[in-house]
């Protein structure tokens, strides 16, 4: 493999990376991030709000506030949109869930909040133990419980450094207990009691450029394109293979024309880079198990060389940004409005002018060069170009006296294989053997079974 891209595109996305952009608040977001004017998210403090911290960027770009901020910013880190880094921890009260608390100290003893903090004196001659303030009176140190003065350090008293003395039970001791007051229910709760939460701020994800650009404007504008075409458009479609195997599609788009059925398989393939033969293979592999003929890839930037010679021969039509632009800013192929209605076939002619009302190009005795080089007479050849894909519907008309055998729906099949159109129908007079119907069947071929013509 020549050329290797790390996949960043939504398909690398199991559940689907559509769904969320199509949250407009987060496309507003994600549309700031891209033009530069976010790069960070951060949380600011608020104790007036339920979460206790804002995020202002979140309400300026998407006036969201509060939990559904955080909600946004979280479904987007989930995406690898951003990237979340570690802002604060900041403790909960139990009881009314603020998040405005102030540590208060305690007596580990008696539990009394009436505790002092100083220098701690013990008076050798009465052993009484108190902080600096209880013995300074008049500028000298006397010993509030026997009143001696006292003078001399080491001989009268000492010092035992700085530490907390219980108002309440007079116990002396180096760490607290902490307990939390609640600024706003003012309820007092134990360390233990206490929740936490941590709060994040939120990086723009540069990697996620290309993709995002994509999914914010051209996807949009090209699903909407395809709605305009008539096709019913699923995101992330989910399909069953005939292998059995499940696959997701990036976009599948189906329209019912009434003779056939259009089904599109439509691949996103986003990468930093060329996008590499194995991402174009694992798309037409998929496809072909879903049994889709119609594929059309988003390559963005670019397909590398291996992948478009393997495009080409595939007949995968592929669309790089450049190609998507003129097709979604071109009027050249207006939406034509449709006209639906349920077909039946009558005659030959009615069924060419019902094409014809589809916005088909109908040849009738047409030649058409097979890839073997031979040409093949097609009894009637549909064609449709809609900018994005261009449909052709071979229809072979056969008449004999007796239902067909396999020969001649065999022939037709050939011939539409050799000529690579793979929508086709087949118009039988009087109709087909049981063997011929089945052999049509799993060759995807619509047969119109007719008394007479
Ligand atoms: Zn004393
Ligand atoms: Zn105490
Ligand atoms: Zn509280």
């Amino acid at each position: 493999m020549a050329e290797t891209a790390k996949k960043v595109g939504p398909t690398s996305d199991p559940e689907g990376g559509g769904s969320l952009l199509d949250n407009p608040l987060a496309r507003k977001l994600v549309a700031e991030m891209l033009a530069g004017r976010i790069a960070t998210v951060k949380p600011q403090y608020d104790f007036t709000t339920e979460l206790g911290y804002v995020y202002p960027a979140v309400d300026q770009a998407a006036n969201l506030k509060g939990e559904e901020a955080l909600a946004l910013m979280e479904s987007l880190a989930a995406r690898d949109i951003v990237r979340k880094s570690f802002f604060d921890r900041l403790i909960r009260c139990p009881r009314c869930q603020g998040v405005n608390l102030r540590p208060s100290s305690h007596c580990p003893k008696c539990g009394s909040g009436h505790v002092v903090r100083g220098r701690i004196l013990e008076h050798f001659a009465c052993k009484y133990i108190g902080v600096e303030d209880e013995f300074t009176a008049k500028g000298k140190y006397v010993c509030p419980r026997c009143r001696m003065e006292l003078r001399t350090i080491g001989a009268d008293y000492r010092s035992q450094g700085v530490l907390y003395k219980c108002r309440d039970c007079s116990e002396i001791f180096n760490v607290p207990f902490i307990k939390w007051r609640c600024l706003k229910c003012s309820s007092l709760v134990t360390e233990d009691e206490v929740g936490e939460v941590v709060i994040y701020s939120y990086t723009f994800e540069e990697s996620k450029r290309n993709w995002l650009e994509f999914e914010l404007q051209p996807k949009v504008r090209f699903v909407e394109f395809l709605s305009q075409h008539g096709y019913k458009v699923t995101e992330n479609a989910k399909v069953r293979g005939r292998s059995g195997a499940e696959h997701c599609l990036d976009i599948l788009a189906a329209r019912d024309d009434g003779l056939v059925t259009h089904t599109v398989a439509i691949g996103i393939e986003i990468a930093r880079d060329r996008i590499g033969l194995d991402r174009i293979l694992d798309f037409d592999v998929k496809a072909y198990d879903s049994g889709i003929h119609d594929k059309i890839l988003i390559a963005i930037p670019e397909l590398g060389e291996e992948a478009r010679k393997f495009a080409s021969y595939q007949r995968i039509k592929v669309l790089e940004p450049k190609d998507l632009e003129i097709l979604l800013t071109g009027g050249r192929h207006a939406a034509r409005e449709t006209v639906r209605e349920p077909f039946e076939f009558k005659s030959k002619s009615q069924l060419i002018q019902y094409l014809e009302k589809q916005g088909y190009t109908v040849k009738e005795k047409t030649d058409v060069k097979g890839r073997s080089g031979a040409v093949h007479n097609m009894d009637i050849l549909a064609t449709k170009d809609e900018g994005i894909i261009t449909h052709r519907i071979a229809i072979g008309v056969e008449t004999d006296d007796k239902p067909m055998g396999l020969d001649r729906v065999f022939d037709f099949d050939d011939k539409a294989y050799d000529t690579g159109i793979l929508d086709k129908v087949f118009i039988a007079v009087p109709g087909l053997t049981k063997e011929a119907t089945q052999f049509a069947k799993r060759q995807g071929i619509r047969v119109l079974a007719v008394s007479q013509l």
